[in-house]
Order: structure tokens, then sequence, then C-alpha cells
């Protein structure tokens, strides 16, 4: 694995990581986000295979033993994990690959990936934080406070981190996303892929 294969989007909840991945994807090409697995029902507008991949926690708990996650994390009740396979097998398709997880298992991947770049991404305040969560409409008040406990905790490991974005403003957030990916070292095409030298 070479520098930059690996981008780990994380922060707190609510701090609008999924938006500026959407965006970051649309703009650079052979980017590949990867879909995690989860043992928390889906939302309304979640579809299976799509947003995560829905396993109930005895199938997590499986694979799991069987090694093929290559991070994993309880967040807020929940189980979650990087599928370890298709990360591997788009990395060796000379693709980047963009995982948008929890401060968790951002650091879990950088332990054992020392060659992968962590982005932290944060709303501009607390305040703005809560706001967003609140309007998202999909946690109770009290998973809102829950989540704001565990944003305070997880904004002292942005330290760990090479890049803080903070998403202030949606498109200027992803400008800086974009700038950051564009200025990590090329990636090296395998020759038995067939492309050319
Ligand atoms: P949600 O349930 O709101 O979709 O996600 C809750 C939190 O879990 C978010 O911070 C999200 O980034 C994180 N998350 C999603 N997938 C993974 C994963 O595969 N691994 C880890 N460690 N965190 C994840």
């Amino acid at each position: 694995m070479s520098k930059g294969d690996l981008i780990i989007i994380s922060g707190p909840s609510g701090a609008g990581k999924g938006t500026l991945v959407r965006g970051l994807l649309a703009r650079v090409p052979r980017l590949w986000c990867a879909i995690s697995a989860t043992t928390r029902p889906p939302r309304p507008d979640e579809r299976d295979g799509v947003d995560y991949y829905f396993l109930p926690p005895e199938e997590f708990d499986r694979r799991e033993r069987a090694g093929e996650f290559l991070e994993t994390a309880e967040v807020h009740g929940n189980r979650y994990g990087t599928l370890r396979g298709p990360v591997e097998d788009r990395i060796r398709e000379c693709y980047r690959v963009v995982l948008e997880i929890d401060p968790q298992g951002a650091m879990q991947v950088r332990r054992n990936a020392k060659d992968s770049v962590l982005v932290f991404v944060r709303a501009p305040s607390e305040a703005e934080l809560r706001r967003r969560l609140a309007r998202r409409g999909s946690e109770t008040p009290e998973e809102v406070e829950t989540r704001m406990r565990t944003a305070e905790q997880e904004l002292k490991l942005v330290g760990s981190y090479d890049f803080v974005v903070i998403n202030d403003d949606v498109r200027r957030a992803t400008d800086e996303l974009v700038r950051i990916v564009e200025s990590l070292p090329p990636k090296e095409r395998d020759p038995s892929h067939g492309h050319p030298a």
C-alpha cells in the first residue's frame, strides 16, 4: 500500500462527512467509497448494499471472527465495520479508497496502515453541531445529547489527524477536501493491469 491509497474521512456524527464525501467523489476521478457493514437497522431512505450492508449481530460477529474487517467500532450502541476484501480489490485496481468512519475506526486504520491519510471533519461550533443533529431528525433529543457528548471526546483526537476541515460551508469545505486529495502523490499504475506506461 502506498501513501494516499486509503483516505479516511472521520469526525463527529452530524459534522457533514457524508455530504463532503459525495462532493469529493463527484469531482475527483478514481476514488471509491467503501460500503460499511452495520448492525443498525436501516432508516426509511436507506438501501442494503447501497448505504450499508445491514447485518444481523450474529453475522457481524461471525465475519469479525473470520478476520473480514479492516476495522470495527461500536458507535451509539450499534456495530460498524469496513470489509477488507472490497477495499483491497479496489486499491489493486488503482483506485484510492475513501472510508467514512468514526474516529475509533480511524485510529485502528492508522495503526494498521501507516500510509493512510486521515482527515477530520468538524462543524464550526458546538452550537452548530447540535443544530445540524436536531435538524436531521433521525435521532431523539436524548440521542442528540449522546452524540454531543461523543463529539466532545472525539475532538480530543484531532491532533492525530493529518488534516482538519471545518465544515462551515459545504462548497468551501468540499473545495478544501478536493485540494487535499489532489495534493497527494499520484498513484502508481500497476503494469499487470494493462495500463499504458
Ligand atoms: P450512522 O448510523 O449515523 O450512519 O453512522 C454513525 C457513525 O458511524 C458515523 O460517525 C459514521 O461515520 C460511523 N461509521 C459508519 N460506517 C463505519 C465503519 O465502517 N466503521 C466505523 N468505525 N465507523 C463507521
